[in-house]
Order: C-alpha cells, then sequence, then structure tokens
C-alpha cells in the first residue's frame, strides 16, 4: 500500500468520476482558482450517446465557463418540441421565446459533451487519472481518508479536506456513507436506438408521438440520424431485460408513429428500467454528492444531466473560495439549500411527464390527448413549460445566503438577466461578459439618481474584501453625464433589473442574484460582503 499522502501536499479537493458533472466540477474549480484532482475508473471515455439534449440554461453556463463554441460547432440547435398524435401535429413547445442567448436546446451525444469538457479541462492543466477507483472512503470534521484502486491492483490512500461525488446513480461514495437514496423504479421499460430515419419530420424539433400503446420520442442530432425512445409497458419488474433487436424498434416505429418511417443503421440500441430517487442531504460533512449520485429521474425531459452540471457549477465557486480562505466555510451550507429544492421540482417535472406520457388507461389517454393541444397552445403555458425545460426558472429565492431590499419582479435569488450596454470607448459589452470574470459582480444602476454613487462610497463598502472577488460598475441610464463605467442608453438594462429610478444588484459567480437593493446603501451591503468573505 502506497504511503499516505497528507491534506498539504495533495490537492484540496479530491473529485470522484468523470462524467459531465464531475468534469464541469473540475473545470469550474480550476476557472475559480482552486486546485483539484480528479479521477474514473473507467480506464477510456465512454463512447454512448445517453443525455442528448443540452439545455438553455446548461449553454449559459458552458459559455462562463469559456467553452460554448465548440459546442454549438458540434451540435444541432432544436428550437422546440412538437406532440403528435398519428400523423396529426396536437401541440407544440417553442423555445425560442426563452429569455436566454440561446434560446434552443442542443442535440449532442454525451460522449461528445464529456470529450469537449475533458479537452477544457486540459487546458486549465488538469489530466483526468483514469483506471483509478474509489473503493472507500471515511472522515471526521477535518478531512476525508479515501481508499484508491489503480489498474495496476495498487491501493493509495488519500486524506483530502474536501471530497465531491460525482460517481454517478451507482455512487459508491453514497453507499460508504450509507446514504438513502430514496425513491421507487417506474413499471416501465424503455427503448432506445441510435439510428438513421426517413421520415417526413423537420430535423430542427423534437418530435413525441402519443399512441394508445405508449410513447416514441424523435430526437434529431447530427450526422443525419435520431434518436429514437420508446417506453414497453411492464410485463414483469424482473431486473434482467431481453435485449433489444433492430426488428423490435422498426416494429415500434410501425406502430407509434405515421407509416412509412423506416430506421436503418443503428449505432446503439439499449433497454434499460429507470428510476427517480432522491438523497436526503447533498453533504454529509467533508463530502458533497452532485448530479446523478444525489439524483436520478426519468429522461423525459432531458433534465439529468443538465441538473447535475448546474449542481457542480452552483458548488464550485463557493468551494473555491473556502479552500482558498476568501469565505467561511458555512457559505458551503448553501449547496444543499439551494440545489436540493431544484432536484425535488425535477424530479416532480420529470415524473408528472413521465405518467403523463405512459398512462395505459385509454379514458385518461382520451383526456390528455383532448387536454394537451388545448394547453399547450395558449402561449402563457408553452413559455411557462419552455422556461421550465431550459431551467431558466431556477431561483434561489429561499437560499440563506441571497438578500433582498425592496419591491421589483426580479429578486435576490433569481438567475441574473442579460443586457446590452456600452463602455465609457462606446464598445458594446453585454452584461454576460462581464459576470465571465470567474468573481461577483456589483451592479449599480444610477437611473434617475441626480448624483453619482461615488467611488467613495463604492470602496467603503468593498473595503478589506479579499483581493480579486468583487468587480464593481456603475451603469448610467439614457444619456446621462453621471462618471459612470458602463452606459444604458436604451434603459432596458435598468428596466430588466425592476430598477429604473436605480439601485444596487450583486450578481454571484454563477450568475445568480446574490443582493439586490432599490437604492445603493453601502451599510447593509458591506454587512452582507462581510458574512459572505472573510473580511480583513
Ligand atoms: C439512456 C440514457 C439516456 C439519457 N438521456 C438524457 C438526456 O437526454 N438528458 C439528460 O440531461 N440526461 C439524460 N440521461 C441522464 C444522464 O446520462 C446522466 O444524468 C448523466 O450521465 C449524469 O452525469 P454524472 O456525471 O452525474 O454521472 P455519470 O455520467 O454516470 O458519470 C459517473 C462517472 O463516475 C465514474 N465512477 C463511478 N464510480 C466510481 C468510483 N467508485 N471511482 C471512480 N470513478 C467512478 C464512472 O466511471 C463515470 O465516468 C440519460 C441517461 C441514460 C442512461
Amino acid at each position: 500500500m502506497e504511503a499516505l499522502n497528507s491534506p498539504n501536499d495533495a490537492a484540496p479537493v479530491l473529485v470522484i468520476g468523470a462524467g459531465p458533472v464531475g468534469l464541469t466540477m473540475a473545470c469550474e474549480l480550476a476557472r475559480h482558482g482552486a486546485r483539484c484532482r480528479i479521477i474514473d475508473r473507467a480506464p477510456e471515455p465512454s463512447q454512448t450517446s445517453r443525455a442528448l439534449a443540452i439545455f438553455p440554461r446548461t449553454l449559459e453556463i458552458l459559455e462562463t465557463m469559456g467553452v460554448v463554441e465548440p459546442f454549438l460547432d458540434g451540435g444541432l440547435p432544436l428550437h422546440g418540441l412538437s406532440l403528435h398524435h398519428g400523423a396529426e401535429q396536437i401541440g407544440q413547445v417553442d423555445f425560442n421565446s426563452v429569455a436566454s442567448p440561446f434560446p434552443f436546446a442542443l442535440a449532442l451525444p454525451q460522449s461528445e459533451t464529456e470529450r469537449l469538457l475533458s479537452e477544457h479541462l486540459t487546458r486549465h492543466g488538469i489530466a483526468i487519472e483514469r483506471g483509478v477507483e474509489l473503493t472507500a472512503l471515511m472522515q471526521n470534521s477535518d478531512a476525508v481518508r479515501a481508499v484508491l484502486r489503480h489498474s495496476d491492483g495498487r491501493e493509495e490512500i488519500v486524506e483530502t479536506p474536501w471530497l465531491i461525488a460525482c460517481d454517478g446513480a451507482h455512487s459508491t461514495t453514497r453507499h460508504a456513507l450509507g446514504m438513502d437514496f430514496t425513491g421507487a423504479q417506474y413499471d416501465e421499460s424503455f427503448i432506445l436506438a441510435d439510428v438513421q430515419l426517413a421520415s417526413s419530420l423537420v430535423r430542427d424539433r423534437i418530435h413525441l408521438f402519443l399512441g394508445a400503446d405508449g410513447l416514441l420520442g424523435l430526437f434529431p442530432f447530427k450526422e443525419n440520424r435520431w434518436r429514437i425512445v420508446a417506453n414497453i409497458p411492464p410485463q414483469s419488474r424482473e431486473q434482467t431485460l431481453p435485449e433489444v433487436t433492430f426488428e423490435e424498434v422498426q416494429r415500434l416505429l410501425e406502430r407509434r408513429a405515421p407509416s412509412g418511417y423506416r430506421a436503418s443503421d443503428p449505432v446503439w440500441l439499449s433497454r434499460f428500467h429507470i428510476s427517480h430517487r432522491k438523497v436526503r442531504e447533498f453533504r454529509q460533512l467533508r463530502v458533497f454528492l452532485a448530479g446523478d449520485s444525489a439524483h436520478i429521474h426519468s429522461p423525459a425531459g432531458g433534465q439529468g444531466m443538465n441538473t447535475g452540471m448546474q449542481d457542480a457549477f452552483n458548488l464550485a465557486w463557493k468551494l473555491a473560495l473556502v479552500v482558498g480562505g476568501a469565505a467561511p466555510t458555512q457559505l458551503l451550507a448553501s449547496y444543499h439549500a439551494e440545489r436540493e429544492p431544484v432536484a425535488s421540482e425535477v424530479l416532480n417535472l420529470t415524473d408528472r411527464i413521465t405518467r403523463m406520457a405512459t398512462m395505459r388507461n385509454s379514458l385518461a389517454q382520451n383526456v390528455r390527448d383532448f387536454l394537451l393541444p388545448r394547453v399547450s397552445g395558449i402561449d402563457f403555458v408553452g413559455n411557462k413549460i419552455a422556461d421550465r425545460l431550459a431551467e431558466l426558472a431556477v431561483n434561489y429565492r429561499k437560499s440563506p445566503i441571497v438578500e433582498n431590499h425592496g419591491v421589483g419582479k426580479l429578486k435576490a435569488g433569481d438567475r441574473a438577466p442579460d443586457a446590452d450596454l456600452r463602455d465609457e470607448s462606446s464598445q458594446a459589452r453585454r452584461l454576460f461578459e462581464l459576470f465571465r470574470a470567474p468573481r461577483h459582480v456589483l451592479l449599480i444602476f444610477l437611473g434617475t439618481a441626480a448624483a453619482a454613487a461615488t467611488s467613495e462610497q463604492i470602496g467603503s463598502a468593498l473595503q478589506g474584501l479579499p483581493e480579486n472577488t468583487v468587480d464593481s460598475y456603475r451603469i448610467t441610464r439614457g444619456r446621462s453625464n453621471l462618471p459612470a463605467e458602463l452606459r444604458d442608453l436604451s434603459g432596458l438594462a435598468h428596466a430588466a433589473y425592476g430598477l429604473t429610478s436605480g439601485g444596487s444588484v450583486l450578481v454571484r459567480p454563477d450568475g445568480y442574484i446574490g443582493y439586490r437593493s432599490d437604492g445603493f446603501d453601502p451599510i447593509p451591503l458591506r454587512e452582507y460582503l462581510a458574512r459572505t468573505f472573510v473580511v480583513a
């Protein structure tokens, strides 16, 4: 057995698992300046397509991470979802109207997502240690002790201050900590096939066919390929399911899609049971769970990978501040407080979609098929569904680390919206560009203020904060001559933040509003910052 690595010579964070969630975690820790080690028991990256849809909020975080371009180059934008009953379209949800620079879902096989994130991690100077498996762990209030088995059989014991379990649905970490994974398995099994498809369907939308004997989902992706997903009514709850045959896939197409659709050239056929489960706590002492290790849902709605990547995006900046000594460890309690309700909500949403899509009672099916065209056609409903699938409706308003002063639709805990501005040399700047800095961003909207917040006032609010933790910008509205770093000529940025008369907003590094006030008062802002950071 190899000598024990002490916490001092090891990286302060050990990430278990190099799936999409572990990779996001490691990339984000690196971007925020925290060293980490990432291991995966698989000797090679996975080659299967699994999660196919990357939703707008995830594309936004990829943009913040500085890696969205190769995703956009490699993926196929899907502008909405069409519901069909036989040859008739009975409803639709459109992503075009979602308020995001990426108003579409991007179809890209998960193997590609993992490849692009791995390459990005390499650019951060971090190599994935493959063929290294976590086999056991224990912890106390000072450190986590993890046993790692290398592919040559060697065992290594690592002591690390923090361990992040991104080790998937069958998480070794979760088992080792004896954490319950509460939920159940669906009776239905599902068939999945990646094929070429001859059909009359447009290739920029997801198509769902609701039929008497079940659901058929057709998802286009690059190279003229389609993902077919279909539920199979339960015959037994046996775990061992027969292999899928290509003939079975073609028969499903014939039964559930309009006539004449033909599949060919299958590259991946799979049959699986799905479950909906969640841990009660996303953290146990010095161990955090993220992604499938903490929550698994039905693939209906395609939320699993997206939600997991956002778990990592939520945790990384907090952990980086803590390991860098810039924030107190109490900040980390907000990870569970913020992400557990999101996972619960995703579980409920995907469960409802699954039960509705796979209902077998013909009366209930008739009610569903009667109601769907009516409700999904209503803009309000359609937009709400699109926002939820896009994960733009997520907010942390109830978080213990957000603070709201004043009124307005937008509140602390909400995702900070994008807006177009001009800088001092009249160059166009987007707020989302500013949010790419791995720091908090203080926006002081001057609105109709007769006098600008002075640099002394801003300085007094930020005094004594750890270095490089908060950027600040004053923003004028219209043609004001007040001193400021940015100008909101149209007034749309002020309006987007509900601060036409002025106010202040502190945007966290994950793009959510930590603090919002209808005015600029350095004292409560200073108190908020003093709770968030370690202040000299
Ligand atoms: C057929 C299918 C279709 C899906 N479709 C979608 C979709 O359309 N949209 C969507 O959002 N989600 C979808 N999902 C879900 C999505 O694939 C998962 O949510 C996603 O993979 C979770 O990522 P993760 O990083 O948490 O876990 P995983 O991807 O499971 O990665 C875990 C990693 O940890 C490693 N590991 C495990 N144990 C250990 C250990 N003890 N030591 C070291 N390493 C370990 C594994 O080798 C693996 O690389 C689908 C899933 C399936 C199976």
